[in-house]
């Protein structure tokens, strides 16, 4: 007897019709063709990868029968306590007191945004984010059907009417923040608008996702403090803290070892143990071990070197945009991390301009569009200047500098 092939899309669960392909990811796969010129991938260059010291450290695991028995076997869920600790002692380091137990490792930070989403989200919350806002943070959290409150640029600047902004929203928000060389813009927020944002957390008892994934890689200007730091200032302790910080090695080792973290109070970690483990039990053991062995040596001289080479292609990447671009045309100006928002003159739309570039200039980038969580805005685009040569960069600014000129 044949059976009628399942109907699929009415079986999916309810949370499944905010889970969609983005456009923009479908189109950017068509970038494997060896003569584009691609600001699009926002990922590290991989000439910087610390691949020698990666191999010694997994030869030097596998070598040794105590440490391989171990590295090739199940672990915890909260993960590798000596990584645990490093991060802890980093962590204090830039202003966060804290120890192994507020730390949680996870699949690449993107997981942490996914376990606090499934954590703190119930259907129809209200997830707070800037204007634009990284699209692989909306992406987990829209299989938790929350409700977007996006945030203006300007609005912490400015001032925030918070009656208004909560109208018939469910209390006690979470917001998600990207505050150092944001993904798409490459700024950052000032030392006076996290002090607002937390303000406003505490106005409004909202849980805060600080996102610090490219916070290592600053290559002008002062560090500022992060935003766990200074809830933490005026909380008294981590434990009083409603900040749940998320850091990754991705930007800084390498991605595919998919290692990142959660820093927060005890209480939140342990609830983060529990999902991770119903989830994929733990990160890698073997990788969390190398993880460990690479960082444990010359780690500052590495991220000295990551910030000599992304703060030149950003350098380049300035310069050229100064030299070739047309009047309307304004962009931002990164004090670090690897991304440079350009917005486009009013009506002119980054989709269509991403089309012709392909078709005419053979350049790729990202049409802003994607990560605006509520009020979409269609003129703007992202560049990524971690990939592509200076050379390649100087030739890619200028043609599509030509292409948005005669647009
Ligand atoms: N947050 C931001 C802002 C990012 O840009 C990225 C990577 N694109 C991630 C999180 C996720 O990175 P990973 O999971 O590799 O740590």
């Amino acid at each position: 007897m044949t059976t009628p092939t399942p109907d699929w899309a009415a079986r999916f669960s309810q949370r499944m019709t905010r889970v969609r392909a983005s456009e923009i990811r479908e189109l950017l796969k068509l970038l494997d063709q060896p003569d584009i010129l691609s600001f699009a991938g926002g990922i590290p260059d991989p000439g910087l990868f610390p691949a020698d010291q990666i191999q010694a450290a997994y030869d030097a695991i596998l070598a040794d029968p105590d440490q391989s028995r171990a590295a090739l076997q199940y672990s915890v869920s909260e993960g590798y306590l000596p990584l645990r600790r490093w991060i802890a002692q980093r962590m204090a380091l830039d202003g966060v007191e804290c120890d192994e137990h507020n730390i949680i490792l996870t699949a690449g930070s993107q997981q942490a945004l996914d376990l606090l989403g499934k954590l703190f989200l119930t259907r129809g919350d209200t997830v707070m984010v800037a204007r634009p806002t990284y699209l692989g943070a909306l992406q987990a959290f829209n299989a938790y059907e929350p409700a977007y409150l996006d945030l203006p640029a300007n609005a912490l600047r400015a001032g925030v009417d918070t009656e208004a902004l909560m109208a018939g929203r469910e209390p006690h928000p979470l917001g998600y923040f990207v505050p150092d060389f944001a993904n798409p813009t490459g700024e950052s927020l000032t030392l006076a608008e996290r002090e607002a944002l937390l303000d406003l957390a505490a106005e409004l008892d909202m849980t805060l996702i600080e996102d610090a994934a490219y916070r290592e890689l600053r290559f002008d200007g002062e560090p500022l403090p992060t935003l766990l730091a200074l809830d933490i200032a005026r909380s008294g302790s981590i434990e009083e803290a409603r900040t749940l910080f998320c850091g990754t090695f991705s930007k800084t080792i390498s991605p595919a070892l998919r290692i990142g973290w959660v820093c927060g109070p005890k209480a939140v970690i342990e609830k983060l143990v529990l999902l991770k483990q119903g989830c994929d039990l733990h990160v890698s053991t073997i990788n969390q071990m190398a993880l460990h062995a690479t960082v444990s040596q010359g780690y500052e001289q590495h991220l000295g070197a990551l910030r000599t080479a992304y703060g030149a292609k950003a350098a380049t990447t300035l310069s050229a945009l100064e030299r070739h671009m047309p009047a309307g045309v304004t962009w931002t100006k990164p004090e670090g991390g690897m991304f440079v928002w350009l917005w486009l003159p009013e009506g002119m739309d980054g989709k269509l301009l991403l089309e012709r570039s392909l078709a005419e200039e053979r350049v790729a980038f990202v049409p802003g569009e994607p990560f605006f969580a509520e009020v979409p805005t269609a003129n703007a685009i992202r560049l990524s200047y971690s990939l592509p040569t200076d050379a390649e960069i100087e030739d890619g600014v200028t043609r599509l500098a030509g292409l948005i000129a005669r647009s």
